[in-house]
Parts: structure tokens; sequence; C-alpha cells
């Protein structure tokens, strides 16, 4: 099997106070769009921490000013985050300030806005994936069409496990990705009330990549 399963289908809601305040800080429409990214920046470097928990560490010499030590470092391949263009860039810059040497893939895809049915239209990621743990980031788990996409186009590559992150999720998005993919812990700071019938999360943040890049 390519894959170390981990097939509980787990939902990691990230209560911290921090990623609270910052997320309700987001929420805002009175929040400016520089605000927004610099939000979005900081919480990530914080959901970061959280999905690197359970990373192996191992022991190297090294030796400190005053005397030799055997001291953790992270243990094995260089991570792979992998961004679903174009709203997850902006986890994926936050993850890189505290995972500086992780690898980064793309998956481009967005939503027919009739069927909501998501439509690939980039895709690269790392070579020698067999060895890699990936981290898939998106800020809206929302249909959960979109990630099941990605997940289904990474796991042809096999990385030996994968984790999906995102800022915000609800009911539809969880039981989605649950169904299709049982076996991808999700990392999230939140999981709101419902979808509206434009594939919006309720009460959410709106659009995740207009209220980044300001396009709305
Ligand atoms: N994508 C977004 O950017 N916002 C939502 O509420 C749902 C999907």
């Amino acid at each position: 099997m390519y894959f170390r399963a981990d097939m509980s289908g787990q939902v990691h809601v990230i209560a911290h106070p921090l990623v609270q305040h910052k997320l309700t800080l987001m929420r805002s429409r009175d929040t400016s769009t520089s605000n927004f990214r610099n939000l979005l920046r900081e919480i990530s470097m914080l959901l970061a921490y959280e999905v690197c928990r359970d990373l192996p560490t191992t022991k190297i010499p090294i030796e400190t000013p005053v005397a030799p030590m055997m001291a953790p470092v992270l243990d094995g391949k260089k991570i792979v985050l992998v961004s679903i263009m174009r709203a997850g860039t902006g986890i994926l810059n936050g993850m890189l300030d505290i995972l500086p040497s992780a690898r980064v893939g793309h998956i481009g895809l967005y939503r027919d806005p009739k069927t909501l049915v998501a439509v690939e239209y980039y895709y690269k990621v790392p070579e020698n994936m067999a060895d890699r743990d990936a981290i898939i980031v998106d800020p809206m788990l929302a249909t959960g069409n979109s990630a099941v996409a990605a997940v289904d186009r990474l796991k042809e590559a096999g990385p030996r496990s994968i984790k999906f992150v995102c800022l915000l999720t609800c009911p539809e998005g969880v039981k989605t990705m649950q169904t299709q993919h049982p076996d991808v812990p999700i990392y999230t700071a939140a999981i709101d009330r419902e979808l509206n019938s434009h594939g919006y999360i309720l009460p959410g943040l709106g659009d995740a990549g207009d209220r980044m890049y300001g396009t709305r």
C-alpha cells in the first residue's frame, strides 16, 4: 500500500485562543485586504505548529559552545506543502515561514459556478513523493469537491501520508471528505454552521481569495 493510512477520519479543531482571535478578525467585513493577508499568514504559522505536532524526530550529535549533546531534529524526507490555487497560497506562505525547507506542490482547481464541481487547470508536485508527507492547504473546506479532487490527484503520486489543512469548514465539507477520504485527517480553526446554496460557508468569512487579493 502506498499510503500510511490514518483511517480514523479525524477532524482536529484548533481551539487555541490566538487562532480563534485571529480568525474573528479575519471574519469581520471591516478587515482590510492587507490586514486579512497578514492575519492569514500569522494564523497559518499557528496551524502549522499543530499539524506538525506528531512529526517524528531523530537525534543527531552537535556541539553547543560548552558541551557536546545528542539533539532532536525532524526525521526523514522533507514535508511537501500542496497548495490548492489560488486561495491556498495564503496558508502556504505562512506555513513556509516555519517550515522553510518544505517542498511545495500546486494544484489549480476552480469551482464551476453552476455545478460547484472542481475543474483542474494546473498540477505540479515534487518528484519522489513516496517518502514524503504531504500537507494540502486551502482556506475553505466548503462543498469538499475541490479537496476531494486534490486528494484524488495527490494519491496518484503516492505520498507516505496526506493531511488536509483549512481555516474554516462546515458539516457538509467534513462529511464529503470523511466519506471519500477517511484516511486523511482534517485540521481546521472552526466548523461553521452550514453551506449556502451558492457553496459559501455561513457565517464564514466570504470569498477567501477575493479577501486576500482585493478582487471584489
Ligand atoms: N470558498 C470561499 O472562499 N468561501 C466560502 O465560503 C466557500 C468557498
